[in-house]
C-alpha cells in the first residue's frame, strides 16, 4: 500500500487535500493522471450501466437537499457510527474499528454488545488508556443554507447519492413513462464525517459515488437482483480485476439493514485486506414508502394500461469510484526486473490507462527528429486523446516513466522513420520493442 500511495503522489495520481497547509485528514485531491484514471473508470461504468441498456436514465441532482429527505430517509435519527473516548487524551475512535484491530468481530454487535466485549477483553485504546462507554456519532456534515442560522435552515451534504435518485423517481417516470423494471443512475460526490478515515482513499471523508436504483414489480425482484449481480461481475472484469480476488459476501439478516431482504457486498483483496468495493442490495419499497408518507405525494407506479398500481420495489447497486480506483491499482501494481534492475509498472487494461501512448523523438537536439515526431504525436492525439509527449531524459528513463504510470505503448521517432516511415514501439507489459509504420499507429 505505501508503494501504491508514494507512486500516486510522486507521477501525479493522488495528492493528499489541502497538503500546503499540512493537509485536511479524510480529503484527497486527484492530480493530472489521477482525474484521468478516475473520469476512465467513471465513464466506463456509465457506459456499461446506462449507456449500452434501453433500461437506464441518467441524472445528476443537486448535492444539497431539503432536510426533510434525510429525516425521511432516516439518516438524520440513523446515520451513526458508535464512538468511543480514550478516557485519558480523550481521542476518539471507532467502537467496531477498534474490536477489530484486536481481533474481535464486531458484526451483528448492538453498541451495548460492543462496550461489553470491549470489557470483557480487557481492551483499551492504542495509546494504552481505558475506553470510554460508546455513544452515536451522526456521520452527515451540516450546514445551514442562506443568511439565518436556525433549524429550517439546517442541510446536509449528502452522504449518499442514492436520495436524489429516489426524490426524482416520480419526475422520471412522468416525463418517460418507462416499462418496469427500468433503473435511474447517478454518479456524484458524497460526504461522510467518518470518525477514523484510513487506508488512503478508501475511506475518506468525501468520495464519489456510482449508484443505480433499479425499479422492479415486487414479485419479480429475485431476477433483477441476478441479473444486476452477473452485470456488475460484467464490470469488474471490464476493470481489469481478476476474479479470485473478488468475494461475494452474503449479508447475513443480522448485519443488513432491517428493511433489506437481500445484500451482497463485493469484496476485493485489497494490500490492506478483504474489504467491501460495492454492495448490492434488494431494498424492498422503504425509499419510495418514506417518501410516499413524509411528502404526502403518491409514489404508486400504474401498469400501462391497466388499474394494478404498486409502489415498485428497488434493487441497488452501489459503488464507490475511490475504491473501485484502489482495486484498479492495487490489480494493476506490478515489480519485475529488467536487465538485472528493478523495474515498477502498472499494468492498467488500455482502455483505463491514462495516457495510450508516449511519443518521444530518440533525440531531443535534432530539429529533423523533433518536427517528425510533433507530426505524429498531432495526428495520435487527434485519434486517441490519451497521448502524451514526452522528451525528457534518456530513452530509458522515459521507458521507466511511462511504465510507471501504466502507458502502454511508447513511440519513438528515430533516423530510421525519416528514411522508412517506422517508427519503434515499445509496449510496457513485455518491454519488447517492434518496427511499426506511422499508419498502423
Ligand atoms: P463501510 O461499511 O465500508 O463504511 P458502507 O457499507 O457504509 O461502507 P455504503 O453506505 O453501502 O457503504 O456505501 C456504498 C459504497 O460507497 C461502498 O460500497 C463504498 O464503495 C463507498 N463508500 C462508502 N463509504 C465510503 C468512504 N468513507 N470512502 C470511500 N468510499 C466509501
Amino acid at each position: 500500500m505505501e508503494d501504491i500511495i508514494s507512486l500516486c503522489k510522486r507521477r501525479g495520481f493522488i495528492y493528499q487535500g489541502s497538503d500546503v497547509y499540512g493537509g485536511l485528514s479524510g480529503t484527497w485531491d486527484y492530480g493530472p493522471l489521477g482525474v484521468a484514471l478516475k473520469r476512465n473508470i467513471m465513464n466506463l461504468w456509465w457506459q456499461h450501466f446506462v449507456d449500452s441498456r434501453d433500461d437506464m436514465y441518467g441524472v445528476d441532482a443537486a448535492i444539497l437537499m431539503n432536510q426533510k429527505v434525510w429525516q425521511a430517509s432516516g439518516h438524520v435519527d440513523t446515520f451513526v457510527d458508535p464512538l468511543c473516548e480514550d478516557t485519558v487524551n480523550k481521542r476518539r475512535y471507532r467502537t467496531d474499528h477498534i474490536l477489530k484491530d484486536n481481533g474481535v468481530d464486531p458484526d451483528g454487535m448492538t453498541m451495548q454488545q460492543m462496550d461489553e466485549a470491549i470489557a470483557e477483553h480487557g481492551i483499551k485504546s492504542p495509546d494504552g488508556n481505558p475506553l470510554s462507554k460508546s455513544r452515536t456519532f451522526n456521520m452527515m456534515f451540516k450546514t445551514h443554507i442562506g443568511a439565518t442560522e436556525s433549524e429550517d435552515s439546517v442541510s446536509y451534504l449528502r452522504p449518499e447519492t442514492a436520495q436524489g435518485i429516489f426524490t426524482n423517481f416520480k419526475n422520471v417516470v412522468d416525463s418517460f413513462y418507462p416499462d418496469l423494471p427500468f433503473g435511474i443512475a447517478q454518479q456524484g460526490k458524497a460526504f461522510r464525517n467518518e470518525i477514523a478515515p484510513r487506508d488512503f482513499v478508501f475511506r475518506s471523508r468525501e468520495f464519489e459515488q456510482m449508484e443505480i436504483e433499479y425499479f422492479v414489480n415486487p414479485d419479480k425482484w429475485q431476477e433483477a437482483f441476478d441479473e444486476l449481480l452477473k452485470s456488475t461481475h460484467e464490470f469488474l472484469g471490464k476493470l481489469g480485476l481478476s476474479q479470485e480476488h473478488i468475494h461475494e459476501l452474503d449479508v447475513p439478516a443480522e448485519d443488513r439493514a432491517h428493511y433489506s431482504k437481500k445484500t451482497i457486498d463485493i469484496e476485493y483483496d485489497y494490500p490492506i485486506g478483504k474489504e467491501e468495493l460495492m454492495g448490492i442490495a434488494y431494498r424492498t419499497d422503504f425509499d419510495l414508502g418514506n417518501i410516499q408518507r413524509a411528502s404526502g405525494k403518491s409514489m404508486e407506479y400504474t401498469v400501462k394500461g391497466t388499474n394494478t398500481k404498486f409502489v415498485p420495489h428497488v434493487i441497488e447497486p452501489s459503488f464507490g469510484v475511490e475504491r473501485a480506483l484502489m482495486a484498479v491499482l492495487s490489480e494493476a501494481y506490478t515489480e519485475d526486473e529488467v536487465d538485472g534492475q528493478k523495474r515498477v509498472y502498472l499494468r492498467l487494461p488500455e482502455h483505463l490507462a491514462p495516457v495510450k501512448f508516449a511519443v518521444s523523438p530518440l533525440l531531443k537536439n535534432k530539429p529533423e527528429l523533433v518536427e517528425k515526431a510533433r507530426e505524429i504525436y498531432r495526428s495520435l492525439k487527434q485519434k486517441h486523446g490519451r497521448v502524451m509527449w514526452d522528451d525528457n531524459g534518456n530513452i530509458g528513463k522515459r521507458y521507466r516513466r511511462q511504465d510507471e504510470i501504466g502507458t502502454p505503448h511508447c513511440v519513438v521517432i528515430d533516423f530510421q522513420t525519416l528514411e522508412d516511415g517506422t517508427v519503434t514501439v515499445r509496449e510496457r507489459d513485455t518491454t519488447e520493442q517492434r518496427r511499426v509504420e506511422v499508419e498502423e499507429l
